[in-house]
């Protein structure tokens, strides 16, 4: 007698991940621009749920809905304000509830994240408590303005798009590939 065979379930709902559900958002919009007017939820659930996100990168507020797309990560109304008046060259400001973002944008915003972006400033010493801050008439906005002004600064961002440039080559997104080296840490300065 051979072996009764098992029956196939259907995948269930469950069994399928929010990385699986926001990669297929991003394969709709890379199809079709126009999917979906906003921020999809899957990406956004995922994009919420990143390390350091859910404060402000700039000042700590919480829950923060602006981006600073150039950086992929999230600051406070507020301190958008501040990026807005970087001029868009340094910094891109973009609204995740509002705005109409594109497939690049938000694999951006997916590969970025706060704490990566803090990890990065704090290498640099571009942390608001770094000593190069310790200045008295320093304001925080002062503080926001000078570390996006900065080399190293620009070095992030260059390496974020050329990093997503690679990745969007390679096919459809597919969710962080967690072993990648932190970005700019061949740029160490201590
Ligand atoms: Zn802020």
């Amino acid at each position: 007698m051979g072996p009764i065979a098992k029956p196939v379930s259907p995948q269930s709902a469950d069994a399928i991940s929010l990385v699986d559900i926001a990669c297929a958002e991003l394969e709709e919009l890379r199809n079709n621009p126009d999917s979906y007017p906003s921020f999809p939820h899957a990406c956004k659930a995922l994009l919420l749920d990143m390390d350091g996100n859910l404060k402000c990168v700039d000042c700590g507020i919480q829950n923060p809905e602006w981006a600073a797309v150039n950086y992929g990560a999230l600051v406070c109304i507020n301190c958008s304000g501040q990026h807005r008046s970087l001029g868009v060259n340094n910094s891109k400001v973009r609204s995740i509830t509002m705005d109409h973002w594109n497939h690049d944008e938000i694999v951006k915003m997916l590969e970025g994240g706060n704490r990566q972006l803090e990890t990065f400033f704090d290498r640099h010493s571009l942390l608001p408590t770094s000593d190069k801050f310790l200045v008295p008439q320093l304001s925080h906005d002062n503080i926001s303005f000078m570390r996006y002004k900065t080399k190293a600064a620009l070095f992030y961002r260059q390496h974020l798009d050329h990093h997503i440039e690679d990745l969007i080559s390679r096919g459809p997104y597919k969710g962080r590939r967690r072993k990648r080296r932190p970005l700019g840490e061949q740029n160490k300065t201590k």
